[in-house]
């Protein structure tokens, strides 16, 4: 119990047994396949800073509830400073992995749930958040993941839920007993759930009375009975599986579709259950912190592409191009906008009924789509920098080979000043920054996709008051 270490970390996903399929195939052993093992290393990366002590002060916080060191990535913010510590520790852990390390989806639904729980409570005489508390509590002292279950695969999407022809578009409950309820349907892009001792869901929309079976909220295991965890395919993922040509050499990213087959979930783990009017609550205050969470994580992805197209310069012969220093500097700028912004909505948080502090979602959904724009540019200016052979490459056992290797790297070579080798190393990582579609998708679609974060800053935004200082400007009365 307690803060765990990477190493235990990992030894504690391997007890799990969680039903799941990639290639086709079932998987038995997550931890050994080097595909999964990837994204486990990502997320295993924020215990492992959290040894460190250059992060300890941002990934190592007390925990009010249980009055013990907690890893952050347990804690719902209860001040302002907790707040800006989630985009500072993220844009660490970004520059750190250079890739998702997944566990801030689990973080922002502790959040939500910390908020949205005690809201339901006062309304409905429920008790949502003695369970979801108790539940935290576990999460705490055990200091584990959560992954975010909150897209449904949605079907026809001009249909409410309970209008599907296939009622289990929607994940649902099934069946009310007296010990839980059973619920079934599937959710997409779940980024690291096997990389997640727990998984927790969340209404994906707005529900009316009629999707009350829909409108529901708990959390389960990752292995639990009736869980299928199926591991998308992504541009670059058979790299892994061959152990060759990598680019990042210790990280990468996983999203498995989860489909829930009947699953049961015991009543003192559910967090929602009918109440349709706080569904929308739910995922707005998710989908907020979530893209307040990516400012961080992004910005500093940015600042790895940043140092991969600096050091190609060197390697190139080309630091002193003075139109590539130009496009460095609008990638800084990018990345410091981005970053900015998130802590912009932390510092402007408030305090939520329950205790829990919440952003500011108007930035934090200006934040959200800056980087879905800004990120591909950023990644366009990586690739202009560092020149055409983030593409094209040849395989690094093209050049292990001993008739054309050694040709291979003479014709490669760039500045006599640096090794071939690790221009070649330095190219491939350019391309698994550009071109990883698991990851480079989620800069536009990741927390919801773009004209969801516009519909929350026009809603959100005050803009009344914004026509009447017009008014009075030009002196228009009423
Ligand atoms: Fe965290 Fe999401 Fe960024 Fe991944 S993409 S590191 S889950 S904020």
């Amino acid at each position: 119990m307690g803060l765990k270490t990477k190493k235990e970390y990992i030894e504690s996903l391997r007890q799990l047994k969680p039903t799941a399929y990639m290639f086709g195939e079932k998987i038995t052993s997550i931890v050994d396949n080097p595909r999964l093992r990837a994204g486990i290393e990502a997320t295993a990366a924020t215990y492992e800073v959290a040894e460190m002590k250059e992060f300890q002060d941002l990934a190592i916080t007390t925990s009010p509830l249980i009055n013990e060191p907690v890893n952050r990535f347990t804690l719902p913010p209860s001040s302002i400073d907790d707040l800006v510590a989630r985009v500072k520790l993220n844009r660490k852990l970004g520059n750190w992995v250079g890739t998702c390390f997944q566990r801030c989806t689990g973080l922002d639904c502790l959040s939500t749930l910390s908020i949205c729980t005690y809201d339901v409570d006062k309304k409905f005489g429920t008790h949502y958040y003695d369970n979801f508390i108790k539940f935290l509590k576990y999460m705490q002292k055990n200091d584990l993941t959560a992954n975010a279950c909150v897209t449904d695969v949605k079907g026809d999407r001009s249909l409410a839920p309970h209008e599907q022809p296939d009622k289990d578009m929607f994940l649902h409950v099934v069946e009310r007993r007296d010990d839980g309820i059973v619920v079934r349907g599937a959710k997409a892009h779940q980024t690291g759930s096997l990389s997640s001792h727990e998984i927790i869901a969340l209404p994906t929309r707005a529900m009316r009375k009629e999707d009350k079976d829909y409108a529901v909220a708990f959390a389960v295991p990752s292995d639990t009975p009736g869980l299928i965890h199926v591991v998308g395919r992504s541009s670059l993922d058979t790299r892994e599986m061959d152990g060759c040509d990598l680019g990042n050499f210790r990280y990468s990213k996983y999203c498995p579709t989860l489909i829930f087959n009947d699953v049961f979930v015991p009543w003192d783990r559910v967090f929602l259950c009918g109440e349709t009017e706080f569904a929308a609550d739910m995922v707005v205050k998710f989908s907020s912190l979530h893209r307040q969470s990516h400012g961080g994580c992004k910005a500093g992805k940015i600042d790895c592409m940043i140092g991969t197209a600096l050091v190609m310069m060197d390697y190139n012969g080309t630091n002193q191009a003075g139109h590539l220093k130009q496009k460095v500097i609008d990638m800084i700028h990018r990345a410091e906008t981005l970053y900015g912004c998130c802590l912009a909505s932390s510092y402007e948080g408030k305090k939520e009924a329950s205790g829990t502090y919440f952003i500011d979602t108007v930035l934090a959904n200006a934040s959200k789509i800056h980087e879905g724009k800004e990120m591909a540019e950023a990644i366009r200016l990586m690739v202009d920098v560092c020149g055409g052979f983030v593409s094209d490459l040849p395989s690094d056992r093209d050049f292990e080979n001993s008739e054309i290797g050694p040709l291979l790297k003479k014709y490669l070579k760039g500045s006599d000043k640096f090794s071939v080798d690790n221009r070649i190393k330095m190219y491939r990582l350019a391309e698994k920054l550009a071109m990883e579609s698991a990851d480079t998708i989620s800069d536009i679609h990741g927390g919801g996709s773009p004209e969801a974060h516009r519909v929350t800053i026009f809603r959100e935004s005050n803009v009344e008051s914004k026509k009447k200082s017009a008014k009075r400007l030009a002196g228009v009365e009423g």
